[in-house]
């Protein structure tokens, strides 16, 4: 890997422990001396953000929030902050939830203060995501990246561990992928291989202990990393994939990233020998491949497409819009015919060796 390289690390504060996100969200307001506090969770999520904001004096409770940010939903969102004189946000939940707080604070400008309740990691980036008319637009904007992230392992014991696990190799994805991503260098790929070997390790303890803490917090800290790296090393061909995926065709975030993940990893890695090896060696296993099977074997991961609503007949299309997006960073040439191909064998959860060596 060259050592001739740009690379930008967001200004973020982050608070990490478990049983002190009240503490930390009370001391964190008064830090920031903001005086007109909006609290945006969903109506599944309230009750974890009551006992989130128990120290701190709440203007206005927010709980309209829908999955991808329609644009109708972050104008309300809009209009509820500047009717209130808001001047902090603060998201308690998954990525759909930190994901209106990032719309708000995009036209606003007003400082968010993130508690993640999954591994999805957007709190960590300067991404945001709005659909308008069934298409999904993402871009970047330091404004929404939250000023400061409360990371409570507790809030994330509720998570069932089918979901758990999803969201953990979503996580995943944002490490495997950074490693051919755009930008990808040095100090990212560090970041996505130590998110590598905590999702790794953290994931199977969730499994084996769904009410323990200490494999959810190995999963909240890899899900920080990978967030990180993949903010500065941007999106790979996976996140390409996954994006037309979730955005066309309606598919879940976190189970579309779980079930794509292998494929996109077979496919690039024979082309691949530096991130194989650095993945590899994050796993602790003979070559990436197996790292990532041997995992999501021992959580049973999503395996198909099929599972969520993809058909064959989605396959022409999703291929032909993914191919205008594929990173000229990808190191595989990606042709209609070997991109059908891996959409083809995610959608049935054939075995990804077959795109080893199309
Ligand atoms: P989500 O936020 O939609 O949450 C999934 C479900 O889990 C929801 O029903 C939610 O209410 C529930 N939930 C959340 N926390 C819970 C808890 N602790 N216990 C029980 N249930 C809980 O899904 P997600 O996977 O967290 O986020 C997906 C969204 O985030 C997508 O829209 C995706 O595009 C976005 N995202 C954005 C970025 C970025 O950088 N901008 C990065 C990753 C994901």
């Amino acid at each position: 890997m060259s050592l001739t390289f740009e690379h930008v690390t967001l200004g973020q504060r982050v608070l990490f422990g478990t049983g002190n996100a009240a503490a930390n969200l009370a001391a964190e307001v008064a830090r920031l001396g903001t005086q007109r506090v909006m609290v945006i969770a969903s109506d599944f999520e309230t009750n974890i953000a009551r006992t989130v904001a128990t120290g701190i004096e709440v203007a206005l409770w927010h709980h309209d929030v829908v999955m991808h940010v329609p644009i109708e939903t972050a104008e309300k969102a809009r209009a509820a902050a500047a009717g209130h004189g808001i001047d902090l946000l603060v998201s308690v939940g998954g990525g759909s939830t930190t994901g209106l707080a990032k719309a708000v604070a995009m036209t606003t400008r007003i400082p968010v203060i993130a508690v993640p309740t999954t591994y999805a990691g957007s709190e960590a980036t300067n991404v945001w995501g709005l659909t308008e008319a069934s298409r999904k637009t993402t871009g970047v904007d330091d404004a929404v990246l939250p000023v400061t992230v409360i990371y409570d392992a507790a809030l994330t014991l509720s998570l069932p561990v089918d979901i758990s696990v999803a969201s953990g190799l979503n996580g995943m994805a944002h490490c495997i992928d950074s490693m051919w991503a755009p930008h990808m260098d040095p100090i990212n790929a560090a970041l996505s291989a130590e998110g590598i070997r905590a999702l790794s390790s953290g994931l199977p303890l969730i499994v084996d202990d769904p009410t323990g803490t200490e494999g959810r917090e190995q999963a909240l800290y890899g899900a920080y990393l990978s967030a990180v790296a993949f903010a500065s090393a941007g999106s790979g061909l996976h996140h390409k994939i996954c994006h037309v995926l979730g955005g066309t065709f309606n598919l879940p975030h976190a189970q579309t990233h779980a079930t794509v993940l292998p494929y996109v990893l077979a496919f690039n890695s024979p082309f691949a020998a530096d991130a194989e090896a650095r993945i590899a060696a994050a796993f602790g296993t003979a070559d990436a491949l197996t790292g990532l099977q041997d995992l999501r074997k021992r959580l049973d991961a999503p395996k198909a497409l099929s599972d969520y609503g993809f058909t064959a007949d989605g396959i022409a299309e999703a291929v032909t819009v993914i191919l205008s997006a594929v990173p000229a960073s990808n190191p595989r040439a990606v042709t209609a015919e070997n991109l059908s191909r891996l959409v083809q064998a995610a959608l049935t959860g054939e075995e990804p060796q077959v795109l080893l060596d199309l």
